[in-house]
């Protein structure tokens, strides 16, 4: 007897146990595919069988974004005293798999097929996201709740994918300020486009900042450290444009309060 073919609903090409694929086979050698892995909500990009990346689908503040992460401190230029001292997405040493995934974000970071295998992931991220009719759709993307900035390369490699996504919102807070610096002197020799304007970059500062960019303003966000709450208020943050984050402390999630990718407006987050 001839069997025949299952047909699978378009883009869908296998499935097994936790993992779906659903672009590209992974057993066999091809260009690129992505699995879903529905218990961690991720998303493993592969190239030629090989795992090259992992794509992160949001979390209880950010529930309708994709994350792409970094190992934390060597991809920190400009880290400072404080963020050294009290980084809260070191936790590679509590979960190992973490450090695995974030270290293989970065050896990928680093690689030519970067832009064309990002691009390629998002774009598959929320083709299937809309598949499985969820409430909430994907509609932004956060670089780096992990990792920073490493290089000007991988800046100018960011403003190509998010260039190519228009109605998509990336966001991102860094504190490289030697790499803005630099990709701002590219743009004004031409070399390089402007950065896109559906991303909404924030410098972070904070009491032990020492570098700041020189060559462009773009809004902050400052780490407040403990000890020095109540000693701006509100409404005088306001008059200098600054909020305070809503979430710290309290239920709001990101998705009701859009200030970091909405506005331009500096944002004030208390330490915790
Ligand atoms: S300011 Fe708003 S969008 Fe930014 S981190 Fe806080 S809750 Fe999220």
């Amino acid at each position: 007897m001839i069997a025949l073919p299952m047909i699978q609903p378009k883009g869908l090409v296998a499935s097994s146990g936790d993992f779906e694929l659903f672009k590209g086979a992974v057993n066999r050698p091809s260009r690129k595919g992505v699995k879903v892995d529905h218990r961690c909500r991720s998303y493993h990009l592969y190239q030629y069988g090989e795992k090259v990346a992992v794509f992160v689908t949001g979390n209880m503040k950010i529930a309708d974004s994709i994350i792409f992460d970094l190992p934390v401190k060597i991809t920190c230029p400009g880290m400072t005293e404080l963020c050294e001292a009290i980084c809260y997405a070191a936790i590679e040493h509590l979960y190992p798999s973490v450090g695995k995934n974030r270290a293989m974000n970065y050896e990928f970071a680093q690689s030519r097929d970067f832009v064309a295998g990002t691009r390629f992931a998002i774009a598959g991220i929320i083709k299937h996201v809309k598949g499985l009719r969820r409430p909430e759709t994907i509609s932004r993307v956060r670089l780096h709740t992990a990792g920073d900035f490493f290089s000007t390369n991988y800046f100018a490699a960011w403003t190509r994918i998010i260039d190519s996504f228009p109605s998509l919102r990336f966001w991102a807070y860094t504190k490289s300020s030697a790499i803005l610096d630099q990709y701002s002197k590219a743009v004004l020799s031409g070399l390089v486009a402007p950065v896109p304007s559906n991303l909404n970059l924030r410098f972070s500062v904070d009491p032990t900042t020492k570098e700041m960019p020189q060559e462009a303003y773009i809004p902050h966000a400052y780490l407040m450290p403990k000890g020095e709450e109540e000693t701006i208020s509100k409404r005088e943050a306001k008059d200098l444009g600054f909020l305070y984050c809503p979430a710290i402390g309290s239920s709001v999630r990101c998705g009701d309060c859009n200030l970091c990718y909405a506005t331009d407006y500096s944002i004030i987050f208390k330490e915790h």
